[in-house]
Formats: C-alpha cells, structure tokens, sequence
C-alpha cells in the first residue's frame, strides 16, 4: 500500500514570488507550483496532501505560536498519515525543528523539515529535489524523529544549524553525523540514526511566549550595557561564549549580574561560539566562575537547540532546579551527554 504524507507549508523562499519589496509567499499558489512538478505524481512517490497555513510566513516571523500552529497541524492528523514534511523558511528552519523536537513527545513517525534557497518559481530551484526526497524520506520511516533534509543530506533537527547564507548545501550538523544521504541512492546511516522508543501515545507540549534572550560574547564587551537585559524579567539566558565556555573576567562586572539574574530565577546556558565540539566548565579559570554562579553547561548543542529547549521547558511549567538539571540531559539526541 503507497504511503500517505501530509504536507504542512509554512511559507519560506520555496514557495515565494517576486513582489516589489522583494520575494514573498502568496496564498494559494505553491499548490499551483506543485501541480506542475511531474515527479510528485510518479507512482514511486508516496500519496501526499497538501495544508497550506495561514498566514504563509516568512520564517523570520515565526516563533513559538507559529510553532504550536505546526505542532498541531501534525498531532491532529498523526493517525491519518505516515509522515509529515513540514516546508518552511530556511532562515530559522533550525530553531522550528528544534522545538517540534521537543514539543512532539512520543512522536514515532518520520517529520521532515525542508524548503529551499531557491523559488520554485525560479530556474534551478532546489526546491523540487529537497521536496521530492524529504517525502521519499518522510514515506520510508526509517527515521522517526524530526530531521532535515537539505541539499542532499537528512539531519537530526535539533543539531543542524543553517550555515550558508545563498548555498544550496545550507544546513550543517556539525557535532552530530549526518542520518542518510541522497545520491543516487537514499543511504541511511543506521548506526547514529537513534530513533527514540515512546513510552505513549503522541502528547503535543504547547510553546509559551517566554521571554529569554541570547547574548553573544565578543571582545572587550561591556557587560554593565547589558545589566537593564539581564534581570529577574529574563527566565532563560544562553551565552555564546568563546571556545569550551570562556567569556572575559578582569572587568568582573559580569559574574555579579549573572548571579543576580540567576538568584532570581533565570537560567543560564552557557553554548560555544565554536560550532564544533563542546563547552567544559571550569577547563580554564575564565570559564569557571560561570558554574559558580549558578550557570548550566550546553555542552555541544547548538544555540538553536538550547533556546528550543529553554522554551519548552518552561512551557511545561517546570521548576527552575528541575529546569536546571534537563537543560544538561539528553531529551531528543540534541547534546552528547558526559
Ligand atoms: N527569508 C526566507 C525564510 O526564511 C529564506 C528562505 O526560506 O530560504 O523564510
């Protein structure tokens, strides 16, 4: 029996046309676009429908409302369909498969995260060969889990990353191995794929508005700028520090106000600005007072991931002591535990 795939289209570059302030998606008119690829009908393809949602975005504006319009588009329809293939924006396609990661619990089927860098309505979109593989993917069920397939490589979700502002090779993962390749054939990589084992049936999280923010550590910063930023108001800080977690200390106006922050209640999630390898607290002298004041270790995942992570934790209304200690856990593969 053909497999049967649902297709949520959020908007992004893949379904977009020119208009005079630039590209931008216009209701109604992928599935036009879709009528006129002759792969899609092809019977090796699985059967798919179409939900178009409203309004089409570009995925600089999605965040998590959106997030949960997408999770519940899939959870009402987890039974009716084999997979999913979610087509959105490229620009934050990393935070969004991230956070479904997360938000989707128990999820035991294949979603597929794809767009492309260029319009279908353009010559050498590589929006028909991303969208033709992620359903080929998305029908197979080998990995069942949220992933991303782009460019000829399928990716854990929550460790890919967007690395390549105009190439068509776009997404990265780069502390966790690539799932499959698409060459001339579809190769899993069986070995790292680690599909999760449900305990129950699919329970959709629903993300909250938390305000948290990211703040990247660069050379001679001055933290006293940042203390109107860093207060009680901020539930969940990540840093992008330098190397395995270092950020400048001979100012010493910093560890005050991130004490302060977390004394009350913020968490803070200490990632790298490397985009590989992983953050060790207390490895060098500039990274250890970070632990002391109360800060957690990201160890490798991805600014993405751990922003991701942050919401759906506090959307579950957890405490900030149980919120500390998953932050540093493996939930969905997202970081390689100690
Ligand atoms: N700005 C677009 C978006 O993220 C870029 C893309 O889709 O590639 O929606």
């Amino acid at each position: 029996m053909r497999k049967k795939i649902c297709i949520v289209y959020t908007g992004g570059t893949i379904g977009m046309m020119p208009t005079q302030q630039g590209y931008a998606p216009q209701p109604g008119y992928f599935a036009q676009s879709l009528a006129q690829i002759p792969d899609l009908k092809s019977e090796d393809m699985p059967d798919w429908e179409l939900v178009e949602l409203c309004p089409l975005l570009d995925s600089s504006n999605i965040a998590a409302a959106q997030w949960h319009i997408i999770g519940r588009t899939i959870f009402e329809r987890y039974h009716d369909f084999d997979g999913f293939v979610v087509l959105h924006g490229t620009d934050t396609m990393a935070y969004s498969a991230s956070a479904l990661s997360f938000m989707l619990e128990n999820l035991n089927k294949p979603v597929v995260f794809t767009g492309s860098q260029i319009p279908l309505c353009r010559l050498r979109s590589d929006g028909r060969d991303n969208l033709t593989n992620s359903l080929l993917i998305a029908a197979q069920g080998v990995v069942r889990q949220v992933c991303l397939y782009f460019g000829g490589v399928l990716l854990r979700g929550n460790r890919s990353t967007k690395s390549s502002a105009d190439g068509l090779q776009a997404f990265s993962s780069p502390n966790y191995p690539v799932l499959a390749h698409a060459g001339v054939d579809i190769r899993f990589n069986h070995s790292v794929i680690g599909n999760p084992s449900p305990s129950g049936p699919l329970q959709l999280v629903e993300p909250q508005d938390v305000p948290i923010g990211v703040l990247k550590i660069f050379p001679g910063i001055q933290f006293d700028l940042f203390a109107p930023i860093l207060t009680q108001n901020l539930r969940g800080i990540v840093l992008e520090t330098f190397g395995t977690g270092n950020l400048p200390d001979d100012n010493g106006s910093l560890l005050p106000l991130i004490q302060k922050a977390f004394t009350h209640g913020s968490i803070i999630t200490v990632c790298s600005q490397c985009h590989q390898g992983a953050v060790h607290l207390g490895t060098y002298a500039t990274s250890s007072p970070l632990k002391q004041a109360g800060a957690v270790s990201g160890l490798d995942m991805t600014t993405e991931a751990a922003v991701a992570k942050l919401y759906y934790l506090f959307s579950k209304g957890l405490d900030k002591q149980t919120i500390k200690y998953w932050m540093e856990q493996d939930l969905r593969g997202e970081l390689t535990p100690v």
